[in-house]
């Protein structure tokens, strides 16, 4: 109300409503940090760049779909993967929704979208999520030569908004795997983190599994985390690794 108030009385100041979005410690301190600097435009994007002369222009394309757009407007919002992205996520709670022109305005008008003080967390969050998970999934691609995977993406997002609101709300009682149970799309997925000795997460991983019992859902969660642990190199030095799992039947 305070942002609006300013707004009417002073029509020639342009105030942003997101302001009371960012840096709340809704995400880790690097992805408010990004979400910030996207908000503001001043990621080091390709387009950027090569706008200053490092790449060529040849060079400055989006690594999602290899349009010549260099906004960063087109690779967080624009580009055809990342509109399937944010409208997976949307057809997840049934809503439709038509994405602005700018990150700060998609910010802006997602705000519309929280209502109390619950929704509002769950949702930025979200927000955070999308914005971060499509930059880590921009650098992989650039620099580990991986793919676009939408679907996976959208599980992984679901699965960071679950590990944050648990982190900021132990009673949250969600898990990645709940909330992707409850869309349409994908029946059932399986998800994990990775911990070192000291409990600090070292990874986060997810997939989708189709239709099956829930046990057999438990089993190819454990096979995918050992699988993901032989594959990190943070483990080579390691000699045992400790599986957790709340399913009895797995465990005997
Ligand atoms: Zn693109």
């Amino acid at each position: 109300m305070q942002s609006l108030y300013s707004c009417l009385i002073n029509a020639s100041t342009q105030v942003s409503f997101c302001s009371s979005s960012l840096w709340q410690g809704l995400a880790p301190p690097k992805v408010e940090l990004l979400v910030w600097l996207a908000y503001r435009d001043h990621l080091c994007y390709k387009g950027w760049l090569s706008s200053i002369n490092v790449i060529s222009p040849s060079q400055s394309g989006c690594p999602f779909c290899f349009d010549a757009s260099k906004s960063i407007s087109h690779l967080f919002l624009h580009c055809y993967h990342s509109w399937r992205v944010s409208n997976w996520l949307f057809s997840w709670r049934d809503l439709k929704f038509c994405l602005p022109k700018t990150v700060d305005a998609f910010l802006n008008e997602w705000n519309s979208l929280c209502y109390g003080n619950f929704q509002r967390k769950f949702w930025l969050k979200l927000f955070y999520a999308i914005v971060s998970s499509l930059w880590l999934s921009r650098n992989d691609i650039i620099f580990n030569n991986k793919e676009m995977d939408t679907i996976s993406l959208c599980s992984l997002i679901l699965f960071r908004v679950a590990t944050w609101m648990r982190a900021l709300d132990a009673s949250f009682p969600f898990s990645g795997a709940d909330l992707l149970v409850t869309t349409d799309a994908i029946k059932l997925g399986i998800g994990g983190v990775l911990r070192d000795s000291f409990g600090n997460i070292i990874c986060l991983f997810s997939c989708f599994v189709g239709i099956i019992d829930s046990n057999a859902v438990e089993l190819l969660a454990i096979s995918k985390a050992l699988k993901v642990s032989v594959s990190k190199q943070i483990f080579s030095s390691i000699s045992s690794i400790i599986i957790e799992s709340d399913s009895m039947n797995v465990v005997s």
